[in-house]
């Protein structure tokens, strides 16, 4: 099980399952939602994540036409992407997981707009864009 929260612990989730995919994704929006060199999301089976506090104090962002960012509503911190295609699956923002989780291996996506400041000092797979996959 993995558990998780926001940064003014106001919002709280726990997903009954284990990851099914983790990417580092670079696009400049994951970036500026982060505010970091880039985001790390960790894909999970969209039924298996529960809210246990603060549910209805998260706010939503439409980030583009299909995806929205789901943030802590009180000090901003950015919890999950809903990518709306994808009906089955969530993306957990892994920065506000609690304790260790077991992680599949990485990836680096849209690494065509990474920060010129940043450099990937890891040997993960690397794609301009998205990955070729699903
Ligand atoms: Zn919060
Ligand atoms: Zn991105």
């Amino acid at each position: 099980m993995i558990t998780g929260k926001c940064a003014c612990a106001m919002v709280q989730y726990e997903v009954q399952a284990e990851l099914l995919d983790l990417c580092h994704c670079h696009c400049s929006i994951c970036r500026k939602i982060h505010g970091a060199a880039f985001a790390t999301w960790g894909g999970i089976a969209r039924d298996k994540f529960v809210f246990m506090s603060g549910g209805d104090s998260v706010k939503t962002y439409a980030f583009s036409e299909d995806s929205d960012s789901i943030f802590c509503g009180n000090c901003s911190s950015t919890l999950l992407v809903d990518y709306k295609p994808d009906a089955e699956m969530l993306y957990l923002a892994m920065g506000t997981i609690d304790g260790d989780v077991k992680c599949p291996t990485g990836l680096h996506q849209y690494v065509g707009s990474k920060a010129p400041w940043f450099t990937i000092c890891d040997e993960l797979p690397q794609y301009i864009e998205e990955p070729d996959i699903q």
